[in-house]
């Protein structure tokens, strides 16, 4: 297991920008829609502006100074080694408690597949937290440098609403489960295993399906999480259409900085501007979700 607070409480010690972005989520404003069979939260989070705004084409992320390669991170940044290539970092702009970054060694792509058993791995290596995988075309904001991302378990409604949602079963056995969460909104496939080896293979079978169901083959765009719980892994694969929906490109009065990654479809969508947030209302909601995934 992993001591992660140890590394946590250390870095609030000493990184004065990291504890007064920390103290800033307990103060932050959340708006609650109750949408029949699922909730969405609503965060108010203006420091989450520089990474929603982001423009993430590939010119300007090969001219920008990539802020996960240990060279640019700041001084006074900590980490732990996972194992020989991944290192847990505090998040220092944080949406959710216990806010993680677990970036690669080397400046490399983000891409799932030749990754998933690390991610396996790590769920169980940090039980306090949920893990969490931004596909590099749906949400991460360094599509360049591969990197995971963990939250401290309790805070996703996913994590809740698995007890209670209506579920259909697409693959069974003994060991594990594949299914299909319905009336969810969006499309959300949650695998549950006692295996490591069948968790990361109904994840390897999925990635497959859903690269033919978007016709290429490249990595099909998703949201990952993951985390360990009584015995069991349990993955939650988000399959997404695009990033960010038509109200991200307009002008005016009809623009809105709704840029979803993985935490928003997981339904807490995080809104930097006052207005989007005192605006937003159901219809947006499934709006949005209609446009950016399946
Ligand atoms: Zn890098």
């Amino acid at each position: 297991m992993i001591d992660y607070k140890k590394l946590y409480d250390g870095q609030l010690k000493v990184w004065d920008d990291f504890r007064n972005r920390v103290s800033q989520l307990d103060t932050v404003e959340l708006r609650k829609f109750d949408m029949g069979t699922y909730s969405i939260y609503a965060q108010y989070n203006p420091a989450r502006a520089v990474s929603s705004g982001a423009k993430l084409d590939a010119k300007t992320i090969a001219n920008r100074k990539c802020f996960l390669c240990e060279c640019n991170r700041p001084a006074i940044q900590e980490g732990i080694q996972l194992d020989e290539k991944f290192t847990l970092l505090v998040n220092p702009f944080p949406i959710l408690k216990g806010h993680m970054t677990i970036p690669i060694k080397d400046h490399e792509e983000q891409q799932i597949l030749p990754h998933i058993g690390s991610f396996i791995t790590f769920c169980k290596e940090l039980p306090s937290h949920t893990l969490l995988y931004n596909g590099p075309k749906c949400g991460a904001s360094a599509p360049d440098h591969m990197h995971f991302q963990a939250v401290l378990k309790g805070q996703l409604p996913f994590e809740e609403e698995l007890k209670t949602v209506e579920v259909r079963v697409l693959s069974e056995n003994k060991e594990g489960t594949m299914e299909e969460f319905l009336n969810y909104g969006r499309k959300c496939i949650h695998i549950k295993s006692t295996k490591a080896t069948l968790t990361q293979s109904y994840f390897e079978q999925l990635y497959k399906q859903l690269q033919m169901l978007a016709g290429t083959d490249d990595e099909p765009l998703m949201n990952l999480f993951g985390f360990y719980e009584g015995s069991e892994w349990h993955l939650f694969v988000f399959p997404r259409k695009k990033h960010r929906p038509t109200q991200f490109f307009e002008e005016g009065e009809k623009y809105k900085m709704i840029s979803p990654g993985a935490i928003d479809v997981a339904g807490i969508l995080v809104l930097p501007r006052r207005n989007d947030f005192d605006e937003l209302t159901k219809d947006v909601i499934e709006d949005v979700f209609s446009q950016v995934c399946y």
